[in-house]
């Protein structure tokens, strides 16, 4: 399926296959358009896929990359796990946590950037940067070390420490902003408009969102072929959301997977919900917000992909809801002490929603439900060190026997 355009969201027009993202005739969002997915074999494709490597580029026929580019960080094949014991807590017949925590930089923003960065460097750009809310800070930085090129990332000040310091320790520039998210992106494409740099997530943008999709595709394979019936996942700009069901609807046309889409579900935080405000209103566009909430890896209160996201949710029988600060930490902790994994504050978000919308009686009878924790805990420890507790004990038996209580709460 060579991607044949970059072709606008709104208006249809068609673009080249360069380093555009908005459409000159009517500033609508351009995205990467394919040749049909429908009149090949599926069984071929299928066999291709298994046969390629243990990465995202595996996907390399539904990405808009020539030529997947070599000793690039391995990005993707992240494992999905039945999670039985969460399950059971919450009612849902078939849980299934995407673990999107072992990819390299320890979040799902390894895949946008693998894709970005690779059509980059075949348009010849040699410098990258990006505006982040501190994740894709994380894999930019990491990504062009590995390439050995220059990245520059613009962030907002107040971010976490972790991933101020795990995105600087790869040589990476960070100039941070004294400002919201928000404003560091439109700083961002002011810089864009100056100087020679590959925008991530500005320039870049139509390539960077492919790179979700192979989250989508990961899932269905690892189902064997198949299609949950139901999917939640975080919303910042609502790129991954509707990623996700591009992906599989472009892998239904091509008859590697049937039946119908998932309900696509959306989860945001109390504290930065301008989609699930929306939502809640019945209105098609979202008001923007200025964010404050603790899971900052969403905090974008203007959310570029918001309209298709409410579109992507409605058609297909989902929801878009948001969970307060308290309700993102119970969702941590319960996700840890349920599964083993320990997620960042934006999978604390899709754990509370999973929750409510378990408790509403969403998920059916029999149905299976896929939730993609999007980043790793150690991003975000001072999240919940209210949650966490310690005993410390003198070095002698008698001081460990009086410890008042030993109980532990699984
Ligand atoms: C960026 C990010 C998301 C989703 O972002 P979108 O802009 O909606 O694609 C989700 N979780 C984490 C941890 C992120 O860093
Ligand atoms: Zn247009």
């Amino acid at each position: 399926m060579p991607p044949k355009s970059l072709k606008c969201k709104e208006c249809q027009t068609e673009y080249p296959l360069e380093a555009l993202y908005a459409c000159s005739n009517c500033f609508g969002p351009l995205e990467v358009s394919y040749e049909s997915f429908s009149g090949r074999d599926p069984e071929e494709l299928k066999r291709r896929i298994q046969a390629g490597p243990n990465t995202l580029w595996r996907y390399a026929d539904f990405l808009p990359v020539q030529r997947p580019p070599s000793g690039a960080l391995p990005t993707g094949m992240t494992p999905l796990i039945r999670a039985e014991r969460l399950g059971k807590e919450l009612g849902i017949y078939e849980l299934w946590i995407k673990s999107e925590t072992s990819n390299p930089t320890h979040s799902f923003k390894d895949r946008v950037v693998a894709v970005a960065m690779a059509r980059g460097l075949e348009l010849g750009f040699d410098t990258f940067a990006c505006a982040s809310t501190g994740n894709l800070a994380n894999a930019v930085a990491a990504h062009a070390a590995a390439a050995g090129v220059p990245a520059y990332v613009f962030i907002p000040s107040d971010l976490e420490r972790e991933k101020i310091t795990a995105t600087a320790i790869h040589g990476a520039r960070v100039i941070a902003v004294n400002g919201t998210y928000d404003q560091v992106n439109r700083l961002c494409s002011e810089v864009a408009n100056e100087r020679p740099w590959a925008f991530v997530n500005v320039n870049l943008r139509p390539y960077y969102a492919e790179g979700s999709k192979t989250l989508a595709y990961e899932v269905a394979e690892q189902l064997g072929w198949r299609l949950p019936n139901h999917v939640v996942a975080p919303v910042a700009s609502g790129s991954l959301h509707t990623r996700i069901g591009k992906a599989f609807d472009e892998w239904r046309e091509c008859g590697l997977v049937d039946g119908p889409l998932p309900s696509m579900h959306g989860a945001q935080a109390a504290g930065c919900s301008p989609v699930a405000s929306a939502f809640a209103d019945g209105e098609d566009f979202c008001r923007p917000v200025k964010p404050d909430t603790i899971a900052r890896s969403l905090a974008i209160g203007d959310p570029a992909d918001g309209p298709f996201a409410l579109e992507l949710a409605r058609r297909t029988g989902g929801a878009i809801e948001s969970a307060s600060d308290d309700e993102i930490r119970e969702g941590i902790s319960l996700l840890a002490k349920t599964t083993g994994v320990f997620t960042e504050t934006a999978g604390g978000v899709t754990v509370a929603v999973l929750k409510k919308l378990a408790e509403r009686g969403a998920f059916g009878p029999g149905e299976s439900v896929v939730a993609t924790i999007t980043g790793d805990g150690l991003k975000t420890p001072d999240a919940i060190s209210d949650l966490v507790q310690v005993d410390e004990v003198e070095a002698t038996l008698e001081a460990f026997e009086a410890i008042e209580s030993l109980e532990v709460t699984a």
